[in-house]
């Protein structure tokens, strides 16, 4: 096992700090905080990552990404969530990190060109819809209700999702649409559509406690929305296998990226406790503050470890599937718990805008539910175990 960091890593690393540090965090008071009005901001932050060599971390060379092995992106990432800007600005963020990945790895040439080119350029953004509201495809998948079915040489989609990152300023949408009979990973299709097409609507965005991701999280509807055959990304019948494509790196980076907002709250935190003075001693110097602060110093060195781990595994070409859960679920719970105990620490200041913990401690939450519930993820960790047992009593 060798932990330590090439110079290069370390020196990438270090300037990734910087740029977060130097460009990124003074533009924070102009961050828009309802989820609209983005588009410069974005595009100027991203010409300056691209001019200090930070753009495009995840993706190849050829798309004029940096061609990063994931467990460098894990630094790169890291050091971007510090802000919550940072992965907007390395054009890194979700969902549209994700949907690059997998545009990728299944997309035909064609649509690598259309959708991904000017995606990875950062020209665009994009959305990814899976979920739907009750009784559809929620933390379990196979509810999916949405349907596409095919009617002459067209596809036509029918059906309603919400909690739809970005979609509202996306060019195009991910959808995913049931084909067939869903039995395993079978009977669910993906489809590229365009924001432009006169079936798709965007019915409303959802007010949320996070507010901070262009596009806000939206309620959209298909209506007898028709695409052609070449809309179809990947071959039909294969979403659920896709999805597990996108998902198991698009989960980890999620938790590279909260690493780094949590690191951020400890830093306030630890700023505020070296400073003030409580019953005649620093808040730094009292035990009840000290606990709480190496408790959640343990805890983001083990999460950390957690994200090296599957980020090496996936560099193997390994699923890692049961490794992106376990760190899924710990992380999320992680940074949940260290940006409450900063808030905490940090008193009334904690809670106010004056300081950035009110507004992590919003946008955090909602990272134990979607990618997966926590809940969930412990009932599929759970579940291979089981299975493992039974495979071993069977010989
Ligand atoms: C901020 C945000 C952004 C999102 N962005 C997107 C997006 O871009 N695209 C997209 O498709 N979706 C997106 N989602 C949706 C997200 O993926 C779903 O919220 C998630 O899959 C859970 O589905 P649900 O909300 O329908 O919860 P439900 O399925 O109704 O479950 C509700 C709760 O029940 C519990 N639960 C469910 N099953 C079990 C079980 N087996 N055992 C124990 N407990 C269980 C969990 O606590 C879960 O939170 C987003 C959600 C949020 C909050």
């Amino acid at each position: 096992m060798d932990f330590s960091l090439s110079p290069e890593q370390r020196s990438l690393q270090e300037r990734t700090r910087r740029f977060i540090d130097e460009v990124v965090i003074p533009r924070e008071p102009e961050a828009p905080l309802d989820n609209s009005g983005w588009d410069t901001l974005r595009s100027q932050l991203q010409a300056a990552a691209g001019e200090a060599g930070l753009f495009l971390p995840h993706m190849s060379s050829a798309w004029g990404g940096m061609g990063l092995d994931w467990r460098t992106c894990t630094l790169v990432f890291e050091e971007a969530g510090r802000s919550l800007l940072g992965s907007q600005a390395l054009n890194c963020s979700a969902p549209d990190e994700g949907n690059m990945h997998l545009l990728e790895k299944i997309g035909t040439p064609e649509q690598k060109e259309r959708y991904l080119q000017p995606l990875a350029a950062g020209a665009t953004r994009s959305a990814f819809g899976m979920t739907e509201p009750a009784p559809g495809a929620g933390a379990d998948p196979s509810l999916l209700q949405t349907r596409a079915e095919q009617r002459g040489d067209r596809w036509v989609i029918n059906g309603r999702k919400w909690f739809i990152t970005g979609a509202q300023g996306a060019a195009f949408i991910i959808v995913m649409a049931r084909t067939g009979e869903i039995r395993g990973h079978g009977g669910a299709t993906m489809f590229l559509v365009d924001a432009d097409n006169p079936a798709y609507t965007i019915v409303r965005k959802v007010p949320t406690l996070d507010t901070m991701l262009p596009g806000g999280h939206c309620e959209i509807e298909f209506n007898d929305c028709e695409v052609a055959p070449a809309a179809v990304l990947g071959e039909v019948n294969k979403g659920f296998e896709y999805a597990q494509v996108r998902l198991g790196p698009a989960r980890l980076t999620h938790c590279m990226r909260w690493l780094g907002a949590a690191r951020r709250a400890m830093e306030h935190a630890v700023r505020y406790a070296a400073q003030r003075v409580s019953f005649g001693a620093r808040l730094a110097d009292q035990q009840g503050v000290q606990w709480p602060i190496a408790d959640s110093e343990i805890e983001m060195h083990a999460a950390r470890l957690m994200i090296w781990h599957a980020a090496w595994l996936l560099d193997q070409g390994h699923p890692a599937r049961h490794e992106t859960s376990m760190a899924k679920v710990f992380v999320a719970e992680t940074v949940n718990r260290v940006v409450d105990r900063a808030v905490q620490i940090c008193g009334a200041l904690g809670i106010s805008e004056d300081i950035p913990l009110a507004m992590l401690y919003r946008e955090i939450r909602p990272f134990r539910i979607y990618d997966g519930p926590s809940e969930v993820h412990r009932m599929s960790i759970a579940r291979r175990i089981f299975r493992r047992a039974d495979e071993a009593r069977s010989g």
